[in-house]
Formats: C-alpha cells, sequence, structure tokens
C-alpha cells in the first residue's frame, strides 16, 4: 500500500540526443539544461536499482543506446556527476534501431553505440541496463523465446563489459506476468508501461517511467521534478495520450 502523501520519485526515460524533432528526439541543449537544473534545484539523482527506496529522487534512463548519447549526454552527465542506466539492445550492437521504422514513419534511423564506446561509457561510471537482444515486444512472443532474450541480452553485456547488467526496460514497456517472472530471474529490476511516479511499494520489474518527451518545456520539466502536487496530477493527464507509442 501507498503511503499518503509519500513522495514519489521518478525516472526519466530519454532515446535520442538530436536536433531531428521526432517524437523520440530531444535537443541536446534541452537536455544539458534539464541536468543543470536537477543541479541547481537540488534534485538527487541516483542509480536506477535505488530508485524505489529514494523517495523524491530522480532516475536518468536512456532507451536504445544511440550513438549520440556519447557526444550530448556523456561530457554532461560526467561533469554534474550524475548516474544514469543505458539500455543496451545486445544483438544490434553497432548497428541502428530499425526495429522501430515498423509503423511509425516519424522515427528517424539513427545510430547505435558499438561495443567499444559502450565499454567506454561504462567505465565513466553509467550503468549498461539490458533492452533485449532484438527489441521484439516480449509479452507477445512465445514464453521461450521471450526468456532467450532475456537471457542472451544479459549474457552478452555481461562478457563484453566484464560485468552483469542489473536493470532492464521492455522494449516498448510491453510485458506479462510470464514476462516479468523470468525477468526476474535475470535482472534485478525492469521499467514497464506505466506513465507515472514511482511509490516504494512498486513492483520492481514493472517500475513506471515519465517519458522525457512532454517535459521539453524546462517550466514543465521542473514541476515535474519538483514535485508540486497540482503540477503533478496535470501532468499526469498529459502522459495518459503518450501511451504505448514509444
Ligand atoms: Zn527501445
Amino acid at each position: 500500500m501507498s503511503t499518503p502523501g509519500a513522495i514519489g520519485s521518478a525516472i526519466l526515460a530519454y532515446h535520442s540526443l538530436d536536433q531531428s524533432g521526432s517524437v523520440i528526439s530531444m535537443h541536446p541543449d534541452v537536455f544539458r539544461r534539464q541536468m543543470e537544473l536537477l543541479v541547481e534545484r537540488g534534485v538527487r539523482v541516483v542509480p536506477l536499482p535505488e530508485i524505489r527506496r529514494s523517495p523524491g529522487a530522480v532516475a536518468l534512463t536512456f532507451d536504445d543506446a544511440y550513438r549520440n548519447f556519447v557526444t550530448h549526454a556523456l561530457p554532461v552527465l560526467t561533469r554534474h556527476r550524475l548516474p544514469a542506466t543505458v539500455f543496451v539492445v545486445s544483438g544490434r550492437v553497432g548497428a541502428f534501431n530499425d526495429w522501430s521504422q515498423k509503423g511509425y514513419a516519424s522515427i528517424p534511423r539513427l545510430e547505435l553505440m558499438d561495443w567499444p564506446e559502450l565499454v567506454e561509457v561504462a567505465a565513466a561510471g553509467v550503468e549498461l541496463g539490458g533492452h533485449s537482444v532484438t527489441h521484439p515486444d516480449l509479452a507477445a512472443m512465445p514464453p521461450e523465446r521471450a526468456r532467450e532474450e532475456l537471457r542472451r541480452c544479459r549474457e552478452e553485456i555481461a562478457e563484453r563489459i566484464g560485468r552483469p547488467p542489473r536493470s532492464l526496460a521492455y522494449p516498448y514497456g510491453s510485458s506479462s506476468p510470464d514476462v516479468r517472472r523470468v525477468t526476474a530471474e535475470f535482472y534485478e529490476v525492469a521499467c514497464g508501461t506505466e506513465l507515472r511516479y514511482v511509490q516504494p511499494d512498486d513492483d520492481p520489474f514493472d517500475l513506471p517511467r515519465l517519458d522525457v518527451y512532454y517535459l521539453e518545456d524546462l517550466a514543465r520539466f521542473e514541476r515535474a521534478v519538483t514535485g508540486r502536487a497540482a503540477a503533478r496530477l496535470a501532468f499526469r493527464r498529459v502522459l495518459r495520450r503518450l501511451r504505448r507509442i514509444l
């Protein structure tokens, strides 16, 4: 049960940092201002696996491991010493986000980091999490194939980076009770579909996130991360429209 009045924490979901204006893109200058604002306002930024135990804190996550993370995110995160998690599609490392083309023509085709870049990013202190091998809808696959996607992704990252991933993001946020059960064999926490704040009693294998697509406006971003209740309620109405797009 939620504690009445408990301050939710927020997992922010970024994808690509570029200037295309697509639904998965945030302008690098906006991202830099957002990180500065977190520091200026004294918002506590914690590693993703700790978010449930950190009321009022923020965790930063980046889906798909786009190459532009190295240029636009890493220097900013390093400068401000902010922890972050990058979710890696282990079978597409060094390739492109081709899975996104299906049905979403507005999503640009973008380069993904290769293994040497991921090693560099991990060495800089960024947590590498799993995002499956091929970016399928795990809940729509036969359970054994979903299990292989989760197991092999963990194994490949562990081999290449030298330590296994603790976190997972379900592709498209899509999971089922079966998928979540298998995920618990291989990971400590996983991010799911729900677009809301995290509460301490949330299922660690279906953690909600806030997509930054609707937080590009800096004033709205500030309200969302500094915990003003009225703003949070308004924000939830906006978020309902975004369900299942990404
Ligand atoms: Zn993804």
